[in-house]
C-alpha cells in the first residue's frame, strides 16, 4: 500500500528524517512511537505532502514519487496522493462555522464533486458510525473535543481514503475523552483501513498495531510486532525510551 525509500527532510540545515525506509501492508494498523521531536509528525505529514521531503521515494498505490530537492513536485501529483490519503490531526482542524454534518459533507462536494444528497447522506451514515448521528447539526464549539475529533475521522473517511493518517489524535483531549476515540479508531482497524497512527498511546499500540515502529532522531530504530518491541526488544534506545514510560 505504501513503501517509503530513504526517505530525507531538513529544514534549513536541520535534518529531521534522516533516510527512512518503510512499508505499510494494505489493511494494516502502523504505530509510530518515539521521544518528542524525534520526527514522527514530520514523516507522515511528509506522506501526504504536507511537508514536501528533501530526497528519497514513496509509493502510494499506483503512485511514485520521487523526491529532488531542486525540482519542485508537480500539482497534480500531489493532488493524485493527497486523494489518497485521509489526515486526522491532533488539534482537529474542523470548519468552525460548519456544522459536523456541514464538515463531513465539505471535502466530498468541493474535491470530490459529489451531490450534495450523496454527500450529506454519507456523512451522516459516518457520523453514525463514529456515534455521533444526533450531534449532526451542532457547530464544533457545541462538542467536546473528543466529540470533535470523531468528526475529524468521519470527516477523513468520508473521502475514501486508501489509508487513514492519525497525528496524535488523542493528545489535545481530556484523559476522560480519549478511550471514545481510540474505541472508534480500534475498530477502523478491526475493519481492515489501513492506518498509520503517530501516538504516545502505548496501550492502543500494543493492542492494535500490526507494526510498532520507533523512530528516534529522524531514523526508525526497530520494528516489529507489539511483541517484539514491547516484550522482546534488545535495543537499548528502544529500551531506554519505553522505560521513561514506565
Ligand atoms: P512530538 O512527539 O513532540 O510531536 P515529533 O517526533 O512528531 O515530536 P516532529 O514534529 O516531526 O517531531 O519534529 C521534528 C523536528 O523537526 C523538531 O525539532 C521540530 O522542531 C522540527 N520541525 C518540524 N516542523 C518544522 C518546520 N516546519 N520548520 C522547522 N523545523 C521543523
Amino acid at each position: 500500500m505504501i513503501t517509503i525509500r530513504n526517505l530525507h527532510k531538513r529544514f534549513d540545515d536541520r535534518e529531521v528524517l534522516r533516510g527512512i525506509d518503510l512499508h505499510v501492508e494494505a489493511g494494516s494498523t502502523v504505530v509510530i512511537i518515539g521521544p518528542s521531536g524525534s520526527g514522527k509528525t514530520t514523516l507522515l505529514r511528509c506522506i501526504n505532502l504536507l511537508e514536501t521531503p528533501t530526497s528519497g521515494t514513496i509509493t502510494l498505490g499506483e503512485h511514485t514519487i520521487s523526491f529532488d530537492e531542486n525540482q519542485t513536485v508537480k500539482k497534480d501529483v500531489v493532488i493524485a496522493l493527497r486523494k489518497q490519503t485521509g489526515m486526522v490531526f491532533q488539534n482537529y482542524h474542523l470548519f468552525p462555522h460548519m456544522t459536523a454534518l456541514e464538515n463531513v459533507m465539505e471535502g466530498q462536494v468541493t474535491v470530490l464533486k459529489r451531490s450534495k444528497e450523496f454527500a450529506r447522506e454519507k456523512a451522516l451514515q459516518l457520523l453514525d458510525k463514529v456515534g455521533l448521528k444526533d450531534r449532526a447539526d451542532m457547530y464544533p464549539h457545541q462538542l467536546s473535543g473528543g466529540q470533535q475529533q470523531r468528526v475529524g475521522i468521519a470527516r477523513a473517511m468520508a473521502m475514501d481514503p486508501a489509508v487513514l493518517l492519525f497525528d496524535e489524535p488523542t493528545s489535545a483531549l481530556d484523559p476522560e475523552l480519549v478511550g471514545e476515540v481510540l474505541k472508534v479508531m480500534k475498530e477502523l482497524a478491526r475493519e481492515g483501513m489501513t492506518m498509520v497512527v503517530v501516538t504516545h498511546e502505548m496501550n492502543f499500540a500494543r493492542e492494535v498495531a500490526d507494526q510498532v515502529v520507533f523512530v528516534d532522531q529522524g531514523v526508525i530504530v526497530e520494528q516489529g510486532t507489539p511483541e517484539q518491541i514491547f516484550l522482546h526488544s534488545n535495543n537499548e534506545r528502544t529500551l531506554q525510551f519505553l522505560n521513561k514510560l514506565k
